[in-house]
């Protein structure tokens, strides 16, 4: 909690760190500003809103980081940095946006977390929630930072948060938490897949309720994370008629969403499709049922939902030829649901575009699906050999130098009834400014095929 004798500073000035500089100076507390580089992205802002406030840019000082009784760090800023090790050696406490707002936030929290499928789930709460008629708001890393959503009115709060976010979490005490898979990611910032996981647990710290998906052993709370008084189940594979919980099964013909057994909706009325999705489709129903949401209105939130921009995005059909944009495919666990979850649906091959940033993942687990479901893969960006190695040599490859000359070359790759599907199972930074800049520029280089 803040108090008014104490110093605190803020690690890193991106959305979160401006997130914290308001929260801060709402309270009148005494703090300061850092950031290792030399204009980060919100300090024209911070200038202008708060021309009084200390900021210091370049190396980090451990002296003046030692003045502090908390430093909020910044989810960009990795903990292990040596300079805030050595701070937290000399007693400073690190801390962080989230961390701050569950000690002081009032009305109930959705915490979601996970590999994939997280801004998915966090707007479908929010819009299930919304149905019912609460006073909801949305956000973490996903929208508006936490700290900003703070309001006396709020009745529910629904938050998206990156593993980053949690590490510096300590007790979350979260309505109902969630972790929804696992699969690598960001190897290039975790000494190994067991650090990754061990920051995603820290969701389930202090939790009421959990939702578990059964189908990925990572997503029970571990002995030290939690023991949370309910948990609720989710599976989209095969379960036996005496599975409790949130599974698929068939009635009359087709495949519904069922909960302990009923019959809740048809998956054929969702606008979202791939086994992903109803996976989603369940967490968000499992969630929303922890927190109190009556399934009548859920589903009816559920049948309206279409989706989100650059998540298996259906673009165009030209030819004969769907073109879907999954710009936000930024690992190979996304990529795989992708392509699974389309490659399944369509009578044809897939074109697959990929490549870019892996950040140091393992690409062996594409092998299968690609040989699989893919005509033929478009490969672009810094680590596109790496993926090249993996592909079966049945499938054909070649290399482009930007999205335009992918989107061509996968126009005159594609055969009818096929799709062309972008789902990188990299980060964009490499050519791109984000997965939102290479999404659109996808869309727009479809469009061109138009013209
Ligand atoms: P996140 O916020 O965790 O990145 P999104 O909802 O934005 O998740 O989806 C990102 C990508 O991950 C999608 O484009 C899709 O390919 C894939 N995806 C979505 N949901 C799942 C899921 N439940 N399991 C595996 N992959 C998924």
């Amino acid at each position: 909690m803040i108090t008014a004798n104490d110093f605190y500073i803020v690690v890193g000035l991106g959305k979160s760190g401006m997130s914290l500089v308001r929260y801060l100076a709402s309270q009148r507390a005494s703090f300061a500003v850092v950031d290792t580089r030399s204009n980060p992205p919100e300090l024209a802002r911070l200038k202008c809103e708060y021309p009084e406030l200390e900021v210091r840019c370049g190396n980090l000082d451990v002296n003046f980081l030692c003045r502090a009784k908390i430093l909020f760090v910044s989810p960009g800023l990795d903990l292990k940095t040596p300079a805030l090790q050595e701070a937290s050696r000399r007693g400073v406490v690190l801390s962080g946006d989230i961390d701050l707002f569950s000690q002081v936030v009032k009305a109930p929290i959705v915490a979601i977390t996970g590999s994939n499928g997280k801004s998915t789930v966090t707007t479908l709460v929010g819009e299930m929630a919304k149905a019912v008629g609460k006073k909801v708001a949305v956000g973490g890393n996903l929208g508006e930072a936490a700290l900003n959503l703070l309001s006396d009115d709020v009745e529910l709060y629904v938050l998206e948060l990156s593993s980053f976010q949690l590490e510096s979490c300590q007790h979350l005490n979260a309505e109902v938490a969630t972790l929804l898979n696992i699969s690598e990611d960001h190897m290039d910032r975790y000494a190994g897949i067991k650090e990754y996981i061990e920051a995603k647990q820290r969701i389930f710290i202090g939790a009421k309720h959990c939702v578990i998906n059964v189908d990925d052993h990572y997503s029970s709370p571990l002995e030290w994370s939690g023991s949370p008084t309910e948990c609720y189940s989710f599976s989209v594979k095969p379960q036996a008629d005496d599975f409790l919980g949130f599974k698929l099964m068939s009635l009359h013909g087709e495949t519904w969403i069922a909960f302990n057994n009923q019959p809740l909706l048809p998956i054929e009325k969702m606008k979202i499709k791939g086994l992903h999705n109803y996976a989603n489709a369940m967490a968000a129903l499992a969630l929303g049922h922890a927190a109190g949401l009556s399934f009548e209105h859920m589903i009816s939130a559920l049948l309206d939902f279409k989706g989100l921009e650059h998540r298996c995005e259906w673009v165009a059909n030209i030819d004969d030829v769907d073109y879907y944009n999954d710009s936000k495919a930024t690992n190979v666990g996304a990529s795989l649901a992708a392509i699974d979850g389309l490659g399944g649906d369509i009578t044809g091959k897939l074109i697959l575009i990929a490549g870019g940033d892996g950040k140091g993942a393992d690409f062996s687990s594409l092998k299968g699906p690609i040989g699989k479901f893919c005509r033929a893969v478009v490969l672009m960006g810094r680590d596109a050999k790496l993926i090249e190695q993996v592909l079966p040599s049945t499938v054909q490859r070649i290399y482009v130098d930007s999205i335009e000359q992918a989107v061509k070359e996968s126009a005159l790759l594609a055969q009818k009834n096929d799709a062309v599907l972008l789902a990188p199972a990299c980060a964009s930074w490499d050519m791109f400014n984000g997965f939102e800049e290479r999404g659109r520029f996808f869309k727009d280089a479809v469009r061109g095929l138009l013209l």
